[in-house]
């Protein structure tokens, strides 16, 4: 079953249109297992066969133990390519979490790992049409990096990040260099918990005058928003850019946490 989950902020109930489609589950392997912060590694699994994937997508990650009992996960993917065998996972370890616990501390190279999609049209990135603001809370950052990579910035981009601290800034090389070389890319990045002076970017959450600020740079353009992170940060995002009058048909947003 796909369940590709709608929501229209600011209304009283999440719509969901719910569509039939068989996904048959995919044994993949394990071929590389990387530190990228003191809380997140990228697994990469590779696939028998190519599968086509779009930015904004996501795979289900399915854990079966000796018992027989199974718990899966939704984990975005990071791929370089939209045709690939190997698909890139960035997981965040959740302490107690049963599933990106267990990828963490016993996932081993040459493990095999059964996985189910690409699931999710709703929020496809590809079909942004001149201008989009992507605003990001931690890990909530992986659906974008996926969608920077293809990008050509033959459109205006600004991505408003929000991290804990430096440590837990992702992607930051690969953002700050598609920073420097796009002028139609525009990343502001705030760190919510950072101490050290080495940091002189900004520091509080992301509010309404980050927001504002970014959106009058994309005037007169007509923009879309995408807000990806745990269920409070995109519910504040979300009121935010209510109460700044934008459209919800052109807020799209996805909830990684409970
Ligand atoms: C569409 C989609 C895409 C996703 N993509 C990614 C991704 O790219 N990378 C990624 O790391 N995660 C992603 N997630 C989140 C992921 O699916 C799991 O929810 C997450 O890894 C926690 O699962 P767990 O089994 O480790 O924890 P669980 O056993 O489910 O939870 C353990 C405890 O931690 C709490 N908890 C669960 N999630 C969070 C959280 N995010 N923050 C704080 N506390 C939490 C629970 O309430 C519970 O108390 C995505 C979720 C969705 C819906």
């Amino acid at each position: 079953m796909d369940i590709t989950c709608m929501e229209i902020p600011g209304k009283s109930k999440d719509i969901k249109v719910i569509k039939s489609k068989k996904l048959n589950w995919i044994k993949t392997k394990v071929t590389d297992i990387k530190s990228i912060s003191p809380k997140v590694k990228i697994f990469t699994l590779e696939t028998e066969k190519k599968i086509h994937i779009e930015p904004g997508q996501h795979f289900e990650i399915k854990l079966i133990s000796a018992s027989g009992y199974e718990a899966q996960r939704s984990y975005s993917v990071i791929s370089n390519f939209s045709d690939t065998n190997k698909l890139c996972f960035a997981v965040s370890k959740i302490n107690n979490g049963e599933v990106s616990e267990y990828l963490h501390e016993k996932l081993e190279i040459s493990h095999n790992l059964y996985i189910r999609g690409p699931i999710g049209k709703y929020f496809n990135l590809n079909k942004i049409c001149k201008s989009v603001i992507l605003i990001a809370g931690g890990i909530g950052i992986t659906p974008f990096i996926f969608y920077l990579r293809q990008k050509n910035f033959d459109t205006k981009i600004s991505l408003i990040y929000s991290a804990k601290n430096q440590k837990e800034y992702l992607f930051r090389k690969e953002l700050e260099d598609k920073n420097k070389l796009h002028k139609n890319f525009n990343l502001i990045v705030t760190l919510t918990k950072e101490f050290e002076r080495t940091w002189k970017g900004l520091n509080s959450r992301i509010n309404n005058e980050i927001i504002k600020s970014v959106t009058n740079k994309h005037s007169p353009l007509k923009t879309q928003y995408f807000v990806c992170g745990g269920s409070n940060f995109v519910e504040n995002m979300s009121n935010i850019l209510m109460n700044l009058g934008i459209d919800y048909k052109d807020i799209k947003l996805e909830r990684f946490g409970p």
